[in-house]
């Protein structure tokens, strides 16, 4: 397999918030969509807010891989659910039939577009659904050949560093998951339900059950939507036996979707700056993806990755990434270092200037991630 950078993407959301639709406050965004460049512009403040704050409010540009307009349906390069999951749903999917595991996670403060970008509406699907659709959409138009496809489904959701099975009834107090290491599955959540499915209804209604879920417990406890991390994952096995050695061989892809707890939290103790402090209630998660985005896009370890011989094993022990500092982080390893491709879509809002500038920093930092990829192929016999 080829090597090549994370995808970062952007995208700007409608005004939505009742605030913004009577203020009128104007769209900070602007985005070119023949350049990919995405601006920020500094808020317009009275005089004296405009005295104190010229520095830090400045317009700022930023390139991604594409930038995304979905704030005003009107011009031409809007750009609709379909628009996001052509540029790389499709493309993804393409590496996971090849054995590649992918990694898709929408990043941005509390109601910035993360849910819609990911699940979306019934009229309005995002990506999940329709990676879902793609997926055995593909399988049907395969279903003659020499390969079997196998599909799994779980749901689960990072709170506190607790994982919670998103796909079992909630009747009864939650159950915490555990994680688990083992040198032939890599990590993974112990117990975690993973339902097969034959087919895209079959997944339909797991997606019910889980938001369901996520939904209930979210109001029963304060909003924790937004400080919960929710994963939604594909793994799917094709099994190809060959007569004419009699060898089977078998492909393992899995595809996460993640969407993420709301980053103003993370922003707050800099999450993607130089100098980071754990405080009381930091989501541990987000700030430690800021710190393993950072050092994956350090230069210095990628020269220290590249070490050899014994007097540099200290060094490479001490700039190590920190995937295991955090439960997300250390469960989507395979995702974000050597073995997958990943994609990050930043969704922000039109009129908040410094949880925009921060988003788009981080953003900024994780387009410099570089991975290489690998087909996950095993001989069985
Ligand atoms: P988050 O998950 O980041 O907290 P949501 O996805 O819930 O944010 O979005 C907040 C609100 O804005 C929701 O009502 C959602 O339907 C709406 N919204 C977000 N992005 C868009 C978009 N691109 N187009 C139309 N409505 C959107
Ligand atoms: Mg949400």
């Amino acid at each position: 397999g080829g090597g090549g950078n994370v995808k970062v993407v952007v995208r700007v959301r409608k005004f939505v918030k009742r605030a913004e639709l009577e203020k009128q406050s104007p769209c900070l965004v602007q985005m070119n969509p023949h350049t990919n460049e995405t601006i920020l512009h500094p808020p317009s403040l009275t005089s004296e807010e405009g005295h104190d704050r010229r520095r830090q409010y400045e317009q700022k540009d930023f390139t991604f891989d594409k930038s995304f307009w979905s704030h005003n349906d009107k011009d031409t390069h809007y750009a609709e659910q379909r628009d996001i999951y052509a540029s790389f749903g499709e493309e993804f999917l393409d590496h996971n039939f090849d054995g590649y595991h992918t990694c898709i996670f929408a990043y941005g403060q509390t109601g910035s577009g993360k849910s819609y970008t990911m699940m979306g509406t019934l009229d309005q699907p995002g990506l999940i659904p329709r990676t879902c659709r793609g997926l055995f959409e593909r399988i049907e138009a395969e279903q003659n050949g020499s390969i079997t496809y196998n599909v799994h489904v779980s749901y689960f959701e990072i709170y506190n560093e607790h994982v919670k099975d998103l796909l079992t009834p909630r009747t009864t107090a939650p159950t915490y998951l555990k994680i688990r290491e083992s040198k032939s599955d890599g990590v993974y959540v112990q117990n975690l339900t993973d339902e097969p499915v034959k087919s895209y209804e079959d997944i339909e209604r797991l997606m019910k059950m889980g938001d369901m879920n996520r939904t209930t417990a979210s109001t029963k406890m304060n909003d924790t939507s937004s400080r919960s991390h929710a994963v939604f994952t594909l793994t799917l096995k094709q099994i190809q036996h060959d007569i004419a050695t009699d060898s089977t061989i078998e492909r393992l892809a899995r595809m996460r979707l993640v969407d993420l707890a709301g980053s103003e939290r993370a922003n707050r103790t800099e999450a993607t700056g130089q100098r980071l402090r754990e405080g009381g209630n930091i989501n541990q998660s987000l700030t430690t993806l800021g710190r393993v985005i950072a050092a994956l896009a350090d230069p210095k370890r990628q020269r220290a990755s590249r070490l050899t011989g014994l007097q540099n094993q200290a060094k490479r022990r001490t700039e190590v990434v920190p995937y295991r500092d955090s439960v997300l982080t250390w469960l989507l390893k395979d995702s974000l270092g050597g073995n997958s491709k990943t994609a990050m879509v930043a969704c922000i809002s039109p009129t908040d200037y410094e949880e925009t500038l921060s988003t788009l920093r981080y953003a900024d930092q994780a387009k410099r991630i570089r991975t290489k990829a690998h087909v996950n192929q095993d001989a069985v016999s």
